[in-house]
């Protein structure tokens, strides 16, 4: 037997049990397949971070972080949609644009919404931007106008008392809470219709927003988050109230 020339390994190095070159087999692979007999695994190559192409992008370029063909992940994506990185293709939607050129409207009359209204309220619509659930088109305004709604509960409200007709200035809207927004009534008087009933605080994009939460959520949850009686709930929910909406 000879004993392998590394220190500390007791393995034979003759060529009968494999060794070769005074190194025991399992060294001698070491050192051919790494050129080192004491390297165990083959050390990964450091990771060299490669900025995205766009010059003010700081994206990493890399596969690992989704990069491809020197862009960083969004970049690449735009490449291959618009075959340009800097360009956002979206599918055209007139609506949409229509909000963006007109949230600065600067007119009081009051700004028709020239798109799909609702035949009922007369509240126009529009698919919400990256949820695309249906909301009213005064809503979507009034989010592009003046932000965010301060809280779940408040909803965009009409200081011409349009939003029936269809009114979308943002000169005219604003947020209110339900109990705020009075003056924003969808159907008024002796209509024993929906608002006009016991449960008159709730509006019409509530009673939607009611409908979709009324399997995930409790009676007295929705009673709670929209400030009504769990039998305005339990009235929306069997469709003892409301049913002419749909
Ligand atoms: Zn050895
Ligand atoms: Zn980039
Ligand atoms: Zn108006």
């Amino acid at each position: 037997m000879k004993k392998c020339l590394i220190d500390g390994c007791d393995r034979d190095a003759d060529s009968k049990a494999h060794g070769k070159k005074g190194y025991c087999s399992a060294h001698y692979q070491r050192i051919r397949i790494y050129g080192d007999a004491m390297t165990y695994k083959k050390i990964a190559k450091p990771f060299e971070f490669k900025k995205c192409l766009v010059e003010d992008c700081e994206r990493s370029a890399n596969r690992t972080n989704g990069g491809k063909r020197g862009y960083c992940s969004m970049h690449y994506l735009r490449v291959k949609r618009s075959g340009d990185p800097l360009v956002v293709k979206q599918t055209p939607s007139p609506a949409k644009d229509f909000i963006e050129t007109h949230k600065d409207y600067d007119s009081d009359e009051c700004l028709i919404w020239p798109f799909h209204r609702d035949k009922k309220d007369g509240y126009g619509r529009i698919h919400e931007s990256g949820t695309e659930r249906l909301i009213t088109a005064s809503r979507a305004m009034c989010i592009a106008a003046h932000g965010e709604p301060p809280t779940q509960r408040h909803e965009s409200a009409h200081s011409c008392g349009k939003g029936h007709e269809g009114c979308v200035n943002p000169r005219h809207l604003y947020w209110a809470t339900p109990e705020e927004n009075q003056g924003d009534r969808v159907l008024h008087g002796t209509s024993n219709r929906g608002e006009a009933q016991w449960n008159h605080k709730l509006t019409v994009e509530q009673v939607r927003e009611i409908r979709k939460l009324i399997d995930s959520h409790t009676l007295r949850e929705l009673a709670d988050m929209y400030s009504v009686s769990t039998r305005a709930i339990h009235s929306i929910k069997t469709r003892k109230t409301w049913a002419w909406l749909d």
